[in-house]
């Protein structure tokens, strides 16, 4: 299978956070202050660049301290510098959010045949994007980045009890450390990845930062893999990811998870356990072998989607983000793809019919290949095939549909599609 030329970034970051527990009464206290002040000052600076922004000028990456408005506070201008770059940064992650919504809508808006649910997707995008527009981002919770500057991580404290400080300095207050504990996350990220200078700090912990370098993918192999509420993953390779590190398949939890009253305390284990078998499973891929994975694009998965009780609970975000990370990491490259009829269509003639799918099995009406369904649905992902336009097909028509075109089922000639026959159990 052919794998396209890939766009990747040369490095990819790490995050570990350590939690401020261990810190007395007296520190948290300062770093409050300094918290409370950070975010005050942040706040100006949003509302600054904000303006900035809503006058059509480009919000800058970074300030000079003389372009930067005079503020009343006790902060040194080090630390002040870091705040407007945090300002800076948040309003231009706005900017993108909205750019990102308005390429949905003109794609929606460039079809001249919306379906209803489209169309309540576009209005509601819109409402979302005006909504952006008028209003500055805020921060959901006090926290502070800071770099090099402000903040010294020193690694062999002088103290025997913690194995992990950060000094602050140069804040406008008396300098202070806090004491922090290196966890297994934070080793492990240690041994192969660079620390970076840059911390957030918040009231309950610091996060540190890693920086890895992408090695270089020789690979030459591309597969599609389903994401499944019942099986997690299936790849195109006949491979069945599904269960915890223990056995227990993904659906069993899933199955708990909706019998566990919400909220309850057995309810948060089994989402954990839920999310820590994802983990496990979105692991076994075999990731040294691949240069490219094919998997769906669901946008809206909500709307999509009728929701009931287990799909509720599925974490396909989850799924997703596990999934990005670790294509990062072994630098394979993730192609979403249009999620149109992947389940419903035969990966082996390229026969389209709702009917060919019954839950978990798949036969094909046309040509009688049977098989898994999520199988079905991944080779199907890893294939490429012609981009059909939903508004092509006549509304309820079966049809057969390749790498070259489609044709509607009935018409006499040939289907000019691939012919392997491929059983699974
Ligand atoms: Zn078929």
């Amino acid at each position: 299978m052919k794998s396209k030329k890939q766009k990747l970034n040369k490095t990819y970051i790490r995050s570990t956070k350590c939690s401020l527990k261990f810190n007395n009464k007296l520190k948290m206290i300062q770093l409050g202050i300094l918290l409370k002040e950070y975010h005050r000052c942040l706040d100006v600076y949003i509302q600054f660049l904000w303006e900035i922004h809503s006058h059509g000028n480009k919000v800058k990456n970074r300030f000079l301290k003389e372009e930067q408005p005079v503020l009343e506070t006790f902060l040194t201008a080090r630390i002040l510098n870091s705040c407007i770059n945090h300002a800076s940064s948040m309003i231009r992650a706005r900017i993108e959010q909205i750019k990102f919504y308005q390429n949905i809508v003109d794609g929606i808006e460039k079809n001249s045949n919306p379906t209803k649910k489209q169309s309540d997707y576009r209005s509601m995008l819109i409402d979302r994007i005006m909504k952006m527009k008028n209003t500055p981002p805020v921060l959901a919770q006090s926290e502070m980045r800071i770099d090099s500057k402000n903040a010294k991580i020193v690694l062999d404290p002088k103290t025997k009890s913690y194995d992990l400080v950060l000094e602050l300095h140069c804040i406008g207050m008396p300098k202070f450390n806090l004491v922090l504990k290196r966890q297994k996350h934070f080793n492990k990220l240690f041994e192969n990845g660079k620390l970076l200078n840059g911390v957030t700090v918040t009231s309950d912990y610091v996060q540190f930062n890693f920086e890895y370098e992408n090695k270089p993918n020789l690979n030459n192999k591309s597969i599609g893999v389903d994401i499944g509420i019942n099986s997690c993953l299936t790849t195109s390779d006949k491979e069945q990811i599904t269960t915890n590190d223990k056995g227990k398949p993904y659906h069993e939890i899933m199955n708990e998870i909706v019998r566990k009253r919400k909220g309850s305390k057995s309810f948060n284990r089994k989402l954990k356990e839920r999310d820590n078998c994802t983990r496990y499973c979105v692991k076994k891929i075999k990731w040294n072998e691949l240069s490219e994975i094919n998997i769906e694009d669901i946008k809206n998965l909500r709307k999509c989607k009728k929701t009931n009780k287990i799909r509720r609970h599925w974490n396909y975000r989850y799924i997703l983000d596990a999934l990005e990370s670790l294509s990062e990491e072994h630098n394979v490259y993730v192609r979403r793809k249009n999620p149109m009829y992947t389940s419903q269509r035969c990966s082996s003639c390229g026969y389209v019919d709702g009917d060919n799918r019954n839950n978990e099995s798949f036969k094909c009406l046309a040509c009688g290949f049977a098989t898994n369904a999520d199988y079905n649905a991944s080779i199907n992902l890893s294939q490429e095939l012609y981009p059909l336009k939903r508004s092509e097909i006549p509304t309820g028509r079966k049809f057969f549909w390749d790498c070259s075109g489609y044709r509607l089922s009935g018409e006499k000639s040939e289907a000019p599609l691939l012919n392997k026959k491929d059983i699974f159990i």
